[in-house]
């Protein structure tokens, strides 16, 4: 979906855990930079690519990644990527959770336990295929650390904003021109409703409602949730009473 000029929430189909889903990368670009918000699983280079030609950019231009935090389906995608663009693509992250997108540390939510309960959850005939997803540690090196407040100086310019919680480096993202939030998975929308983070996949759910705070000091009208798309009905109202627990 068109957000503003430079600015795509795209839909990317995925199977996740043996359901059918869509998730919301972000594409911003200008005449310099085309940069990607998150990945997708790996296994989808060809949706990634489709969804950026359908939003008139064509995919050899992409200059770089930001990765709003380490979770897989936000940077399961991103080694075939950099693969198959002919040029150095600069990847950007939260010093927290580089580690984990390096792999010098294990994915935080990818331990023997969390995988096993995860798999009884997934059909029978999928699960070979789940597992094998999970059992394959994707990695990518993180070429520069964003840091809260900072505006980086591409596409108008774009705003960090460190939202530690989901995971310890997890980011959102604020565009000041076009008033958009790029919440990763601070936040989710479903059937048209803007929520909390998803308690199930959110380990330190303390931190993560109080990084919604954070939220409520900007003029938003656009909320583009990974999972859950685009939200825009009363966007600072909602935000403010999020913040507030409700
Ligand atoms: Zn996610």
């Amino acid at each position: 979906m068109k957000i503003a000029n430079g600015v795509e929430a795209l839909d990317v189909s995925v199977n996740m855990m043996g359901r059918q889903m869509v998730i919301h990368p972000t594409l911003l670009w200008d005449e310099d930079e085309v940069i990607l918000v998150d990945t997708g699983m790996p296994g989808q280079l060809a949706e990634i690519r489709a969804a950026m030609e359908h939003a008139g950019v064509p995919f050899d231009k992409l200059s770089k990644v930001i990765l709003t935090h380490q979770d897989l389906d936000h940077i399961g995608g991103l080694p075939a990527i950099l693969k198959a663009v002919d040029h150095p693509v600069e990847v950007l992250a939260h010093q927290e959770d580089k580690p984990y997108i390096e792999g010098d540390k294990p994915p935080l939510k990818m331990n023997p336990e969390r995988v096993a309960k995860m798999l009884e959850s997934v059909p029978a005939e999928q699960r070979q295929r789940v597992q094998a997803l999970f059992g394959t540690p994707i990695t990518a090196k993180v070429d520069k650390t964003v840091e809260d407040g900072e505006v980086l100086p591409y596409c108008g310019g774009i705003m960090v904003i460190f939202t530690p919680g989901h995971t310890p480096g997890h980011i959102s993202l604020y565009l000041h021109e076009s008033k958009t939030l790029i919440t990763g998975d601070a936040l989710v929308a479903a059937n048209g409703e803007l929520l909390g983070p998803n308690p199930e996949v959110t380990p330190d759910m303390e931190t993560a409602l109080k990084s919604l705070k954070k939220f409520t000091k900007y003029d938003i009208e656009t909320v583009i949730c990974y999972h859950g798309g685009v939200y825009k009905e009363n966007a600072n109202q909602r935000l403010a009473a999020l913040a507030e627990g409700q």
